[in-house]
């Protein structure tokens, strides 16, 4: 009885430091979720916040729909879908359960607070474009939106994500920019400041969509292609490793850090989207 009562305390113990450990490590974990439809069983995990991405799985024959947009599915039935910069609070998923019925579950989207950044000195012409080179602008924004809006069926981005280079994070995800004194678009990436040349590497396997050389703002320009509707963008770059139509691996050097383009010094510009919502990359990374 004395020993049982010492042993059951000491499990009791090993107990209860074994939940503190999941507790503590469940805030740096992604969060689950799961969602019942009639015996349809989806299961999610991911950031439920804006600029998340989060991924999931269910039966491989059942059609799920986020935004609209009917979710490509890998064999096993895993798909992912994500939250832009100013995602509303209230979303939800639907399931396809007869021929025309669709069941909808509801899941809330946590907010992020955005800071203010003001970036003086830039030269006048990459704060208000001239009007010459309009077309010009148009013409590149095209060409990233067709990548944009890619499905393809690729399933690298079930990968886990590391940092595409070395550096200081010098922009954060969502920070209003004021330029010169004027308001501009948010910033949707991360800014990673390094010396020039230093080397971008893929953060997952991908196939390379977009290899520039100089685009009006963001320089030396890569778009790297993870499926199911996931791109990501290296901006600024000093120099091109990698040709349009080719697969890199994980780890693989796709180029070198640099300031061409809108830049005030060297640093990449590292940039997430799930077609046109725009991710955080730092959620990415664990
Ligand atoms: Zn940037």
């Amino acid at each position: 009885m004395y020993s049982n009562f010492y042993i059951n305390k000491f499990f009791k113990n090993i107990f209860i430091i074994f939940i503190i450990f999941i507790i503590a490590e469940k805030s740096f974990a992604k969060d689950p979720l799961i969602l019942k439809f009639d015996n349809i069983i989806v299961n999610l995990q991911g950031n439920f916040i804006q600029g998340g991405l989060v991924k999931g799985n269910v039966f491989p024959d059942k059609v799920i729909k986020f935004e609209d947009k009917i979710l490509l599915k890998d064999a096993n039935g895993k798909f992912v879908f994500g939250f832009g910069r100013n995602y509303k609070e209230d979303s939800y998923l639907e399931v396809k359960i007869s021929e025309k019925k669709w069941l909808k579950k509801s899941f809330k989207i946590k907010k992020q607070t955005y800071n203010t950044q003001y970036i003086n000195g830039l030269q006048k012409k990459m704060v208000t474009p001239p009007k010459s080179f309009y077309d010009r602008i148009k013409k590149e924004n095209k060409s990233i939106e067709l990548i944009r809006n890619l499905n393809t069926d690729v399933n690298f981005i079930f990968q886990e994500f590391i940092l595409p280079t070395k550096g200081i994070v010098s922009g954060v995800f969502g920070s209003q920019r004021i330029l010169n004194g004027k308001p501009r678009r948010p910033h949707y990436g991360i800014d990673i400041a390094a010396p020039k040349g230093t080397p971008v590497i893929a953060p997952i396997d991908s196939i390379v969509r977009m290899a520039e050389k100089d685009l009006y703002f963001t320089g030396g320009t890569i778009i790297l292609d993870h499926g199911h509707g996931v791109t990501s963008v290296y901006s600024h770059l000093s120099l091109i490793n990698i040709n349009v139509g080719d697969k890199v691996i994980k780890g693989q050097k796709i180029a070198e850090v640099g300031s061409t383009g809108r830049s005030t010094g060297p640093h990449l510009d590292w940039r997430v989207n799930w077609f046109n919502q725009r991710l955080d990359p730092a959620l990415l990374i664990n």
